[in-house]
């Protein structure tokens, strides 16, 4: 007897089951359906929509720039950018703990494409699960070859689209407009990136499907280590399901509320049997949920056979609990989430970071003063051009530039040489610490306090 119940998309020798899941329109397909829409809207709009400026959403991870919400992150910025995405790591996990591997079924960019985008094209140019598998299975006759240069033109044409999408984030908007809108010959690499992507999305969403969730993602690997008894997960209420079986008439047999119907084997997108318990496959779709309902409905049984259930919930009848587990990552995501905040609302537009030029000491200059040499760097993240100056704190010092500018332009960097000189009979000690004032278009910015070296009277 053929044995696929726990990897279903696979067949007993190894192979590759293509699956043709059922599409059941319940609650929770219409609240997914309406729930993808916007995280689509989202996905495709937010690398192209502007902020003060920016990007609203970039990754730059060739030239670590990151925007989140149209707030700016360079490279000196990276360990806040870090500590956001721990953030949403560990919100990840937690959620996890609290809801299995929801955020697969509901909210991972791959699902939704897959489900609500390319599976739907699929059934709307193949039809219904036992159609699309006669086609499959049928030679090559017209009406084939032209359902299926429809379908997969049809995927090639949204890949290139997520593609281009895709790359808006990584590389920029205005970078991906001036490869779209200049000749090929200056813009090789990225004009091979395009199609490349394009390739790699258009394999992943007609080819490799519910593959990537299963063996791909390390995310759904993890899912193990993660669920525990009072994590509330999709699952099969088998107290009040088994012993399954057909209703028959004159059938004096005792049964649980499962019909064995098989409909909720026939709508999962990844081919598994929600009855034979949680499963590493199981993406947490609630497909099966919905499915299960609309047959409790025509027998007249209470809906949530298969709902979101804890194994503490079906076993002994306990209610959701907050495990301490969830309580310690709670408090972690609160104390990273205050971390995050005092940096955010503490981190400036302007950057200063000045150091004494390494491998000299002093220099003893006229009129009676000590030189120190000095480099800044300055960045300025802003979208417009700004005034720096530096001053000494001590109002008898002074500055001598050799390396200065009038302004910084946006978003760009700048380096800056000069001597800092300080009357020889004010100095005290060898190494001294001073300060430097920094104004930003006239107005004070901050202090940095460096080190002076000079000659002990
Ligand atoms: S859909 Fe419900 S009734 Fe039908 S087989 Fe699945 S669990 Fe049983
Ligand atoms: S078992 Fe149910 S929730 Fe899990 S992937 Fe299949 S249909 Fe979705």
């Amino acid at each position: 007897m053929e044995e696929i119940s726990y990897h279903s998309s696979v067949t007993a020798d190894g192979k590759r089951r293509w699956l043709y899941p059922l599409i059941r329109k319940g609650q929770l397909y219409r609240l997914r359906t309406w729930l993808s829409y916007v995280l689509l809207l989202f996905l495709f709009s937010a690398p192209f929509v502007k902020v003060n400026g920016h990007q609203f959403m970039m990754f730059n991870i060739i030239e670590r720039k990151f925007i989140l919400f149209g707030q700016v992150f360079w490279p000196q910025d990276f360990f806040i950018f870090v500590l956001a995405m721990l953030i949403v790591l560990i919100s990840i996990v937690l959620f996890t703990i609290a809801f299995g591997r929801i955020f697969c079924g509901w909210i991972c960019p791959q699902t939704i494409f897959l489900e609500m985008v390319f599976r739907k094209i699929e059934v709307w140019i193949e039809g219904e699960p036992l159609a699309r598998k006669k086609l499959d299975e049928s030679p090559w006759t017209q009406e084939k070859i032209i359902k299926k240069v429809s379908k997969h033109s049809l995927f090639l044409l949204i890949s290139f689209f997520i593609s281009n999408t895709f790359l808006a984030y990584i590389i920029s908007t205005e970078t991906l407009f001036k490869i779209i809108k200049e000749p090929i010959q200056q813009h090789w690499i990225g004009f091979i990136g395009i199609w490349l992507f394009t390739l790699a999305f258009y394999l992943v969403f007609s080819k490799m499907r519910e593959l990537v969730c299963i063996v791909a993602c390390p995310y759904g690997r993890l899912q193990g280590v993660m669920l525990d008894k009072n994590s509330l997960v999709v699952a099969y209420n088998f107290l009040r399901g088994e012993p399954r079986g057909k209703i028959k008439k004159n059938d004096e047999k005792a049964l649980g509320d499962c019909v064995d119907c098989n409909l909720c084997v026939a709508v999962c997108p990844t081919g598994i049997d929600i009855r034979k318990g949680t499963q590493l496959e199981c993406t947490n779709c609630t497909a099966c949920i919905d499915a299960c309902d609309q047959v409790m409905d025509k027998i007249h049984k209470p809906r949530k056979l298969i709902g979101f259930y804890s194994e503490e919930m079906i076993e002994h009848q306990h209610k959701p609990t907050f495990s301490l587990r969830m309580k310690a990552y709670s408090l972690i995501i609160i104390i990273m989430i205050g971390i995050l905040s005092f940096f955010l609302l503490s981190r400036k537009d302007v950057d200063v970071t000045i150091l004494r030029a390494g491998g000299m000491l002093y220099q003893e200059q006229p009129g009676g003063y000590v030189s120190n040499l000095y480099t800044a760097e300055l960045i300025n993240k802003t979208m417009n051009p700004i005034k720096i100056n530096i001053k000494p704190e001590n109002p008898r010092a002074k500055i001598q530039w050799i390396q200065g500018v009038d302004s910084i332009a946006k978003e760009s960097t700048v380096k800056l040489t000069f001597f800092v000189l300080i009357p020889a009979k004010e100095i005290k000690k060898s190494n001294s610490p001073i300060h430097l004032l920094i104004e930003q278009n006239g107005k004070w910015l901050g202090k940095e306090e460096t080190n002076f070296l000079g000659p002990v009277n």
